[in-house]
């Protein structure tokens, strides 16, 4: 599928994929024009908008080979379905899975964070899900990881006109966005630049590409 194609109101290359069967996760897409989905995947897509600091995000289903725009409960709710699913067939919990929290009405908690700034609470109902008793359910299970892997390219993909991603050397399924800001002066997500307001090697890195 191409992404490039699909619409709503955000602009820009910033999307993330995720793959409901196995949870995985794709933090960068190296490609947008050529993204290999199954029906019930879900991206993400992302902009930060000007003179904002977080980003706005929109979600989409595909179905039917189109992408649906959905909201963050659905996301939810259709992950909430694949998890229980998941741990029935691997005895495993997916990637970037921790349950958090049982609650006194037999429900519990799962948080997905394939990321530090992609988190899903995820609410398991066990007469939903026919689980007899999720405290059993989920005892003693560990989080598989990615099942598939960031997938390096040459370059990392613009992002937008002037935003690129760069992907962290020390952990490459982190990235940071760096932002050449209206003033002509640039800023970064990762920690360095945003407590310390020292020009990264993330910045450095965008200069150098630029000159
Ligand atoms: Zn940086």
């Amino acid at each position: 599928m191409n992404l490039a194609q699909i619409r709503d109101d955000l602009e820009g290359a910033w999307w993330h994929y995720i793959r409901v069967n196995d949870f995985s996760f794709l933090q960068t897409i190296p490609d947008l024009s050529d993204l290999q989905m199954n029906e019930g995947d879900i991206l993400i897509h992302k902009q930060i908008k000007e003179g904002e600091r977080f980003p706005t995000i929109r979600y989409h289903l595909i179905k039917n080979k189109k992408s649906l725009i959905i909201e963050n409960e659905e996301v939810k709710e259709i992950l909430a379905n694949k998890l229980v699913e998941y741990v029935k067939k691997n005895k495993s919990l997916p990637f970037a899975c921790k349950v958090v929290k049982f609650f006194k009405n037999g429900n519990a908690q799962v948080n997905y964070s394939p990321t530090q700034y992609d988190n899903f609470a995820l609410k398991i109902n066990p007469k939903a899900h026919k689980v007899e008793n999720l405290q059993s359910f989920f005892e003693g299970l560990k989080s598989d990881p990615n099942p598939i892997k960031p997938i390096k390219t040459e370059k990392e993909p613009p992002l937008f006109k002037d935003q690129w991603i760069i992907r962290s050397s020390a952990d490459e399924n982190k990235t940071y966005i760096v932002t050449k800001n209206k003033d002509g002066s640039f800023s970064c997500t990762c920690p360095h630049h945003v407590f310390r307001k020292a020009e990264c090697k993330h910045i450095k890195q965008v200069k150098k590409s630029l000159s």
